[in-house]
């Protein structure tokens, strides 16, 4: 599906939700949306469902823009967010994170879930810091992080 944007008033700020893939076709998009920022903007990545590479080298663009005069942030980044965002800090620019999706897996049943990390909540403030359990729900086992804990969330620290 191509990317599509929906405003959605929350508070002072708009969240914009984002929907679908960020590519090559997404700079005409993203271009609409750019006219379309209020002063506060929060992009809600959780129902993008890919970026390639072209789609990085669009957003970098758009964000850059975007930050000029306004306050930008993310929240629901998917993995594939936070790992452009570790890969590649002009991803962020200066957009505050505020919550990130990392995907776990469960040792007993092998079932798979996303796991959401809030800032002021269970998103860790520095590296290093012990995460709290994750239990699968559909066994009870222990579940464990896809990625290394300290490279998932090496953004924190940046
Ligand atoms: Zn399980």
């Amino acid at each position: 599906m191509a990317l599509v944007f929906q405003f959605e008033a929350s508070g002072e700020w708009q969240r914009c939700w984002l929907a679908g893939v960020i590519n090559e076709d997404s700079e005409v998009t993203l271009g609409t949306l750019l006219t379309q920022l209020p002063p506060k903007v929060v992009f809600n990545f959780r129902r993008v469902d890919s970026i390639n590479s072209c789609g990085v080298r669009a957003w970098i663009s758009f964000i850059r823009q975007a930050s000029a005069g306004r306050e930008c942030a993310y929240e629901e980044c998917t993995p594939e967010v936070v790992s452009q965002i570790n890969m590649i800090p002009n991803f962020r620019g200066s957009a505050r994170v505020l919550s990130v999706y990392a995907s776990y897996t469960c040792g007993q049943c092998n079932h798979h879930r996303n796991e959401l990390f809030q800032e002021g909540s269970n998103l860790p403030k520095e590296l290093g810091t012990q995460l709290a359990p994750v239990k699968c729900d559909k066994c009870g086992g222990a579940m464990e992080m896809d990625e290394i804990e300290d490279e998932f969330f090496a953004w924190v620290a940046a």
